[in-house]
């Protein structure tokens, strides 16, 4: 906990210090949180603009802390990251999504779960084989199941990012290209990936009908997106202009404030019976 001053000489930083300390008892906590069973899972429905598309939701995690309460993936999601403690955070999500997707299925509900995947999950060998072996335990239909990842986390290394994507796509999963049109945005790796849907990204979508910029971006995305096989979602949907623009556009999903917030299993179910959406 030391840093240099003017002349060189070493001094005790205070700020450091506590910044370390203060890293070191949220990456306790969040061990703890996992073994406490403190995460869970919420769902946000996509409304299909199209018929014949199924209910499809995003799982989204939530950490309920016993002093601090709700509090949202920003808030810990980048520092389990950046600390490799992602891993058993993805492994987590994948088994809560898995299990919870096989109670839809035995229940006669065909929910199709996306749940998110980060870069350095994708970097792990052995990630397929763990995904089969989940499916398998809860009896899922791959099918059901899609996996979200963004660009960027193919272009820190391509090679072995891609060839996972290509085992786990093996396993009958869908495979989603995330927050699309942000980072670094380049074609040629997404036509490299084995991925069947696309989702723009909610910058470009929140303003669709105010900005003429936005709207071209978005019906140049749904246009190549198409051309090139893939399903379409527009995420941050927030009002009707917008949900209607995006039908116009041929979009296929929709997902955001608008038809739901991401809510619990059990609200999604009363969500089901209840919303006008669904
Ligand atoms: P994301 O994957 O892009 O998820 C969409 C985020 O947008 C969610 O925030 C969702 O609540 C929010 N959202 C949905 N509709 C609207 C809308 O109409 N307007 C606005 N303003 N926002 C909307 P959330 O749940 O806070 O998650 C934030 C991010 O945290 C996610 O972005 C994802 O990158 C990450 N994350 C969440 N859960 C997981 C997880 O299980 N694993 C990993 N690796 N990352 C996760
Ligand atoms: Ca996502
Ligand atoms: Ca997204
Ligand atoms: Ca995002």
């Amino acid at each position: 906990h030391a840093k240099r001053n003017n002349s060189g000489v070493e001094v005790y930083d205070p700020a450091h210090h506590s910044r370390n300390a203060a890293r070191l008892s949220l990456l306790t906590e969040l061990r703890a949180a996992v073994e406490r069973d403190e995460l869970v899972l919420y769902y946000q429905p996509k409304f299909a603009l199209r018929d014949g598309l199924g209910l499809h939701v995003e799982a989204l995690v939530r950490w309920v802390h016993p002093l601090r309460g709700f509090i949202p993936p920003m808030d810990f999601i980048p520092f389990a990251e950046q600390t490799g403690y992602i891993k058993t955070i993805t492994l987590w999500v994948m088994n809560s999504a898995i299990r919870q997707c096989a109670l839809w299925q035995r229940a006669g509900l065909d929910i199709h779960v996306a749940l998110n995947i980060s870069a350095r999950d994708l970097l792990q060998p052995e990630l397929p084989v763990i995904f089969r072996r989940m499916l398998d335990e809860h009896g899922c239909a791959a099918r059901l199941i899609t996996l979200e990842i963004t660009e960027s986390a193919v272009l820190d290394d391509p090679r072995h990012a891609l060839s996972n994507l290509e085992r786990l796509r093996a396993t009958g999963c869908m495979l989603s290209i995330d927050d699309y049109g942000t980072g670094y945005s380049s074609l040629s790796y997404v036509r490299q990936m084995p991925v069947q849907e696309m989702k723009i990204d909610r910058s470009f979508v929140m303003n669709l009908c105010s900005r003429p910029g936005d709207e071209i971006i978005v019906r140049s995305t749904i246009e190549l997106a198409h051309d090139m096989g893939l399903m379409v979602t527009a995420e941050g949907v927030e009002t009707e202009d917008v949900l209607q623009r995006l039908g116009q556009l041929g979009c296929d999903f929709a997902q955001g404030y608008l038809i739901s917030k991401p809510v619990s299993a059990s609200d999604l179910e009363l969500w089901m019976s209840s919303s006008r959406w669904a």
